[in-house]
């Protein structure tokens, strides 16, 4: 990948984004960044910020974006993150995704392939209730493919309006999946 090149994973929870994410970076090897696993971390470390974040995760909402925004500006500078990127997990929202097109033009990034992996909710439910994670109780799962519907899924027509979005079948075997999207990356 050229310098300054990232991939965006979209993609409901449970869709296995992050899976795939983990894998392509150790491939390309450049960092995943996932706001997800950045604000777990922050809760056990009990920094401000996991304390500010906690209950809105449990509940199965956004963190409010003044939480996030700064924590991506802040990664996407630091050295490991000069030659590409994959975000998994943000953006999540139309001024999440409009923060990030400005700060990339600022720091000379751009955004690569924008990988929908799509998955049936029921096929994600279960996926969900199979992981176990404290925010994976039935009803949190609910709510959190509510605010995906709602917040996020409308980034899919934004990014294919600027011809960005690639969506491949979740519905398969790791392998399969890490294959097409190998695939993709090397075409
Ligand atoms: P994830 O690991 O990406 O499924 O994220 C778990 C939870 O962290 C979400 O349900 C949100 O509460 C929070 N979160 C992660 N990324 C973001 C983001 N970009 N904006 C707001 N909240 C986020």
């Amino acid at each position: 990948m050229t310098a300054g090149r990232g991939l965006i994973f979209l993609g409901a929870p449970g869709s296995g984004k992050g899976t795939q994410a983990q894998i392509l970076a150790t491939d390309l090897q450049i960092p995943h960044i996932s706001t997800g696993d950045m604000l777990r971390q922050a809760i056990a470390d009990a920094t401000p910020l996991g304390q500010q974040a906690k209950s809105y995760m449990e509940q199965g909402e956004l963190v409010p974006d003044d939480l996030i925004l700064g924590l991506i500006q802040e990664r996407l500078g630091q050295p490991d993150a000069q030659k590409g990127w994959i975000l998994d997990g943000f953006p999540r929202n139309q001024s999440q995704a409009e923060f990030l097109d400005n700060l990339l033009t600022q720091i000379h990034h751009e955004v690569g392939w924008v990988i929908n992996l799509h998955v049936n909710d029921d096929v994600i439910v279960q996926r969900l209730l199979q992981r176990g994670r404290a925010d994976d109780q039935e009803e949190t799962i609910r709510h959190r493919l509510e605010v995906y519907r709602e917040k996020t899924a409308p980034l899919l027509a934004f990014y294919q309006a600027a011809q960005k979005l690639h969506t491949v079948n979740g519905d398969r075997s790791m392998e399969a999946i890490s294959d097409s999207l190998r695939m993709l990356l090397t075409t």
